[in-house]
């Protein structure tokens, strides 16, 4: 298997922080993740698909495992398609790749950073679509036993932003494969924000234009201004609060989730708590969208961290509703949540 050791991860993270793993492994076989389950300490790596949704925040990290899973496996039905994707293949290649053979359903989530192994983790989901409603089952292999399980939709427990593979007893495993079904009975979605400028007859193609350039007009690309997209979750809170804000805020979004529970936008929050286009030293909130904090100039992860904290208490303090990151923090002891990470410089 191919190792690297003292490797800087500046090109493997779309917030382009410098962070040095000791060492990185790339895995591309069952038998190499069973060498690593007896060779790794449980607890002490980080696996890494494209970073788009991670931050190093110190100047080493763990020990990397970056899956190098490869293939795109199509298997036609008489009602759909099976597609089995190995993990390490690009998101957005495969939405185009899919649309450009006429197997239609994943538009609305063109241009999504990252690898097809990690959008189970998080339940990638935009314009009113989310990964689980084409996955169909998920192949893993643990890191701590080498076991390999097959887990259904129903398994990975998808919720939003959320999977069974972000919890203690999934964490540790390497997402190998990921299968997806996609009717031949399709039907556009366009009720969501700006896709419903189109019409409801649109084709998959005008949709993933649409999506293409709306996204492409609205969000920064990480190549020119560094950034992980949403840096924190919409957080979802109980009726009774948005009432109560309702009577201050008139014009708050809301977005019914069930009949006791509603989901905020955290940019619109963080909007309003005056940071749009906040900056502190090298790093900052984007000036058009403030749920993505930018790095503007070479800025190190624990300033992104210092700037998070800061948007986190002034939030707090103006509506008294806390924002919990999407970004995943990696130290060089691992992941850590945003309450527990001491920062030990001034930034
Ligand atoms: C500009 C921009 C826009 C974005 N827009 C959206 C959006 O609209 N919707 C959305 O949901 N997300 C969005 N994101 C976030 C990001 O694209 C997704 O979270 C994506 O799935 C991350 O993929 P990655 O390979 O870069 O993951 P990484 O950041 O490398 O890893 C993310 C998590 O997945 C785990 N992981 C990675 N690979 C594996 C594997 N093979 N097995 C097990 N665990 C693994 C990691 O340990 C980590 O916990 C955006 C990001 C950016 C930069």
């Amino acid at each position: 298997m191919r190792s690297e050791t003292n490797f800087s991860l500046k090109a493997f993270n779309s917030f382009a922080v410098d962070a040095i793993a000791p060492t990185i492994y790339f895995p591309e076989t069952i038998d190499h993740l069973k060498t690593l389950s007896r060779e790794l300490d449980s607890g002490s790596y980080y696996l890494l698909g494209e970073g788009s949704n991670t931050l190093f925040y110190e100047a080493y990290t763990p020990c990397i495992v970056k899956p190098n899973f490869r293939g795109i496996e199509i298997t036609e039905t008489p009602d759909g398609f099976k597609v089995v994707v190995g993990s390490a293949e690009n998101w957005h290649h495969l939405v185009i790749s899919l649309i450009d053979k006429n197997i239609l359903g994943l538009e609305n989530l063109a241009l999504i950073p990252g690898t097809v192994g990690a959008a189970p983790v998080q339940n990638i989901g935009a314009y009113g679509k989310e990964l689980a409603d084409y996955c169909q089952s998920v192949e893993w292999v643990s890191l701590t036993t080498g076991e390999k399980k097959v887990l259904s939709n129903e398994q990975c427990q998808f919720s939003y932003r959320h999977s069974v593979f972000k919890t203690p007893g999934f964490k540790q495993g390497v997402i190998t494969r990921v299968s997806f079904f996609f009717p031949k009975a399709w039907h556009a979605r366009t009720n969501y924000g700006d896709l419903k400028s189109l019409s409801p007859a649109s084709s998959a193609k005008a949709i993933l234009e649409k999506v293409i350039e709306v996204r492409n007009s609205k969000l920064p690309d990480p190549a020119c201004l560094p950034n992980a997209g949403s840096f924190f979750k919409n957080p979802i809170v109980d009726v009774s609060v948005v009432k109560e804000l309702r009577a201050i805020y008139s014009n708050l979004p809301t977005f019914e989730v069930d009949e006791k529970r509603v989901k905020l936008a955290a940019g619109w929050l963080i909007e309003h708590a005056g940071l749009k286009g906040f900056v502190r030293g090298n790093v900052g909130v984007h000036k058009n969208q403030a749920l993505v904090l930018v790095n503007h100039n070479n800025g190190r992860g624990d300033e992104i961290i210092s700037l998070a904290k800061h948007i986190q208490q002034t939030v707090v303090n103006k509506f008294g509703i806390k924002l919990e990151p999407e970004v995943r923090l990696i130290g060089a002891q691992g992941e850590q949540v945003i309450d527990d990470i001491e920062l030990t410089q001034t930034c």
